[in-house]
């Protein structure tokens, strides 16, 4: 009976301590994305397809506010969501440039 009792109190210990620092460190090196990227994801296809050359969509978006690509550079996407994002990223873009000449 020992021998599962032990086991099962170290393994529940460790599995405490382990938790305690996945928290502090997620706390400690938490980075805080642009909201501007989550936007971008509801407004792309959302397929994950890597057609645009990234990985996902997500990576796209960063690639559009870093102005790397462009909206039509989504294989998928529908043409009447093009000017959707284009519109989105204009106004962020100038948003951004106003900010900064504050
Ligand atoms: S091509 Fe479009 S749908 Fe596919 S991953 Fe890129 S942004 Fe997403």
């Amino acid at each position: 009976m020992l021998e599962i009792i032990v086991p099962a109190i170290v393994l529940s210990v460790l599995g405490f301590f382990l938790g305690i620092l996945i928290n502090f460190v997620s706390k400690k090196f938490h980075v805080e994305e642009d909201p501007a990227l989550d936007d971008l994801v509801e407004l792309l296809p959302r397929y994950n397809c890597g057609a645009c050359g990234h990985p996902g969509c997500r990576e796209m978006a960063h690639a559009l506010i870093a102005k790397e690509n462009k909206p039509a550079d989504c294989k998928p996407i529908k043409k009447e969501q093009i000017p959707v994002i284009q519109e989105y990223l204009d106004n962020y873009f100038k948003n951004k440039k106003e900010q900064e000449n504050k």
